[in-house]
């Protein structure tokens, strides 16, 4: 068998590869108790005296390198930040590693750090070690950009993906399908027609303000897969099912526009500056309002509740309900 794109796409066929051949032959899996591999969460733990260090790594692969709201410093940034911090660790640093096709514009390089270290100063975080390759013309497509982020929080606090509790409410932090959507667009060459773009963002701000309330029981940011891919994740690891309501799902309408036009279903898509949070009930409308207040998250809504099961339901708006599933694999390929 061969690697295919798929294997590299989020959703099922991604989670074959990984428990087939990675799981299997790493031996050691996780430090001083710490939440490790086998949890498959955004970010791993190693407790520490009275802390925990939260670390997790990602590599980009983003195609193009600039696309519209961003570009892959950024989204090398963001996406290590964020891992970090739907963990409840605040991020503290990145290390940036680098590979690069022989013939790459050096102007463009510039411009692509120079967005890492925005990303960066807006939550805080140092870029405190790098490596730097080149390879030859024909043996890379442009940049390959791969990060980790190191972050801090007090032993055991770290908040999982799988500790879903019936009764839980379900709040995104904005408009779902933007990322992966305007990247298909730019691609498709009908970006002119709007102004979609990316909301490729570190989310530290939202997670802390919610985190301040209390009440905070899971959380994901919906990157590969989309909220189809998260929301499945989450309940399947928390061994509860949701109840989400169509019509509050925030989707914009141009978002809503391509996604007919290409037959995307922008659920499935990649989003790069949101997280899917279950909180207790009673703390949801004040929670909701915090992220709110965000620059990054006016668009916030609570979508859902966590019920007894072991399906991701959706209440459409005529009234019926039908199952969301999981993606076999994200259907745009190299989002992030
Ligand atoms: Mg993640």
């Amino acid at each position: 068998m061969k690697i295919e794109m798929s294997h590299g796409a989020g959703g099922k066929v991604m989670g074959e590869l990984i428990s087939e051949v990675i799981l299997k032959n790493i031996s050691k899996k996780s430090v001083n108790g710490g939440i490790g591999l086998n949890a498959l969460d955004d970010g791993a733990t190693i407790p520490l005296g009275d802390n925990e260090i939260v670390i997790t790594t990602d590599g980009h692969t983003i195609n193009p390198l600039f696309f519209p709201g961003g570009n892959i410093g950024r989204i090398a940034a963001a996406g290590a930040i964020n891992d970090v911090s739907v963990m409840g660790a605040k991020p503290l640093a990145i290390t940036n590693g680098m590979i690069i096709k022989e013939g790459f514009d050096i102007d463009d390089l510039d411009k692509i750090i120079k967005s890492m270290n925005e990303t960066c100063e807006e939550v805080d975080v140092g870029v405190i070690a790098g490596d730097t390759k080149v390879m030859e013309q024909d043996k890379l497509d442009g940049l390959v950009m791969v990060t980790t982020c190191l972050g801090i929080l007090q032993r055991g606090k770290a908040i999982k993906d799988s500790s879903l509790k019936v009764g839980d409410k379900i709040i995104v932090s904005g408009s779902v399908g933007d990322h992966g959507m305007s990247l298909m667009a730019f691609r498709e060459g009908f970006n002119f027609e709007t102004d979609l773009k990316s909301d490729v963002a570190p989310i530290w701000s939202i997670i802390s303000r919610s985190l301040d309330i209390g009440g905070v029981t899971a959380m994901k940011d919906p990157t590969r897969g989309g909220l189809a891919n998260t929301i499945n994740e989450m309940a399947k690891k928390s061994g509860v099912g949701v109840m989400l309501q169509d019509d509050l799902i925030p989707v914009r309408e141009e978002v809503r526009t391509i996604s007919d036009m290409l037959g995307i279903d922008p659920y499935e898509v990649a989003n790069e500056g949101k997280v899917v949070m279950g909180v207790k009930s009673e703390n949801a409308y004040e929670i909701l309002k915090a992220i709110k207040k965000d620059n990054y998250g006016h668009d916030a809504e609570i979508i859902g509740e966590v019920v007894k099961g072991s399906k991701v339901l959706i209440e459409t708006q005529v009234g019926g309900t039908r199952i969301l599933e999981a993606p076999i694999a994200d259907p745009v390929p190299r989002v992030c």
